[in-house]
C-alpha cells in the first residue's frame, strides 16, 4: 500500500503547503480522503490520474477538509470515469455535502454512490474491513479505520517445488486437494496466509477516548498534529491533537508507523516537529506535500 501526501496544511495553505489531501493505493482501489482546496491541482503535481478513484472518505465539513470536493467531483465527471465512485461523509453533514456536490454548473456524466455514516461498520468483505469512529472535535468528526483481512495464498516456492503451474493450480485451489505425479497435495501444505494490514486516519479531533481503539496495531496512522505541546491550550481549545500527543498515542497502541499532518501555518520549519517527537516514538514521519509512503 502506498499513501500519497498531497497537502499537509491545517486552515490557511501556505507557500509550501497545500490543504489537506491524501490519496492511498488501497488493493485495486485509489481512496482520496478529505480533498480541501486545490486537490486537484496537487494531483497534477503528484502526477496521480485522479481517475483512478474509486472512494471518497470526509472526515468532517471544514472547509480544509472538503472545500476542494467540487472541483474533483466535476473532474471524474469531465473524464467520465466508468466506475461509480462511492463517497462517505459523517451524516450530520449531508447539506454541506449536497452543496458541494451542486456548487456550480456542469453536466453529470458519472454516477456517485453516497454514504452518509453514522460510527460503525461500515463494510466487510471476505478481503477487508472498514470502520469509522465518532472522534472529539468542535463538529461531527469520523475517524476511518481500513483493514485488509488475512488471505490464504499459494507460496510460489511450493508452486515450483512440485512443478505446479496453471491449470494444474487453478484445479488445486477449486478442489483443495490434487493427486500429481505420485503426491497427493493439499491446498493448506502449498498456501502460506498474509498479514493482516491496517490503515488508520485520523484528523481532526482532540486527545480523547476513541483515538486509542481507532489505531491499535495499525501498520500505518495519518494523525494529525495541528500544534506542539508548547500551545497545548489552543489544542485543547479548539479539539485538535498536539505532535507529542500523537506521537504517545502511537507509542502506546502497537503502531508500526505514524505520520503527521495538519499543521498550524504559525511552524514555518517542520523540524521543530521532528525533535518534539523523536523521542517519543521513533517511527514518525513528518509528512510534506508530495511524500510518498509506502507500508
Ligand atoms: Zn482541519
Ligand atoms: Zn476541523
Amino acid at each position: 500500500m502506498k499513501l500519497h501526501i498531497l497537502g499537509t496544511a491545517a486552515q490557511l495553505p501556505t507557500k509550501s503547503r497545500s490543504q489537506n489531501a491524501y490519496f492511498l493505493e488501497w488493493m485495486e482501489e485509489g481512496i482520496l480522503f478529505d480533498p480541501g482546496e486545490g486537490a486537484q491541482r496537487q494531483f497534477t503535481l503528484a502526477g496521480i490520474s485522479p481517475g483512478r478513484i474509486r472512494r471518497i472518505f470526509i472526515s468532517h465539513f471544514h472547509g480544509d477538509h472538503c472545500l476542494g470536493l467540487p472541483g474533483i467531483l466535476q473532474r471524474l465527471s469531465l473524464m467520465e470515469v466508468p466506475q461509480t465512485v462511492k463517497i462517505y461523509f459523517p451524516e450530520e453533514g449531508a447539506d454541506f455535502f449536497h452543496a458541494l456536490e451542486n456548487a456550480s454548473q456542469y453536466t453529470r456524466r458519472i454516477e456517485f454512490e453516497v454514504h452518509p455514516l453514522k460510527a460503525g461498520l461500515v463494510e466487510e468483505t471476505g478481503t477487508h474491513r472498514i470502520e469509522c469512529v465518532s472522534l472529539d472535535h468542535s463538529t461531527p468528526v469520523l475517524g476511518y479505520r481500513l483493514t485488509l483481512l488475512p488471505q490464504e495464498r499459494f507460496d510460489p516456492d511450493q508452486l515450483a517445488r512440485y512443478g505446479l503451474e496453471g491449470p494444474a493450480v487453478g484445479e488445486l485451489e477449486q478442489k483443495g486437494s490434487l493427486d500429481w505425479k505420485g503426491e497427493h497435495l493439499t491446498r493448506e501444505a502449498l498456501s502460506y496466509r498474509t498479514k493482516e494490514k491496517v490503515f488508520a486516519y485520523v484528523l481532526d479531533t482532540g486527545a480523547c477516548e476513541a483515538v486509542p481503539g481507532l489505531v491499535r496495531n495499525a501498520d500505518c496512522v495519518l494523525m494529525e498534529a495541528t500544534y506542539l505541546e508548547s500551545e497545548q491550550v489552543l489544542a485543547d481549545a479548539f479539539r485538535h491533537m498536539t505532535a507529542e500527543q500523537a506521537a504517545r498515542y502511537a507509542r502506546d497502541n502497537g503502531v508500526q508507523k505514524l505520520v503527521l499532518t495538519h499543521y498550524s501555518e504559525r511552524y514555518k520549519d517542520l523540524n521543530i516537529y521532528q525533535k518534539a517527537v523523536e523521542n517519543i516514538f521513533k517511527n514518525t514521519h513528518i509528512a510534506q506535500d508530495f511524500d510518498e509512503i509506502e507500508f
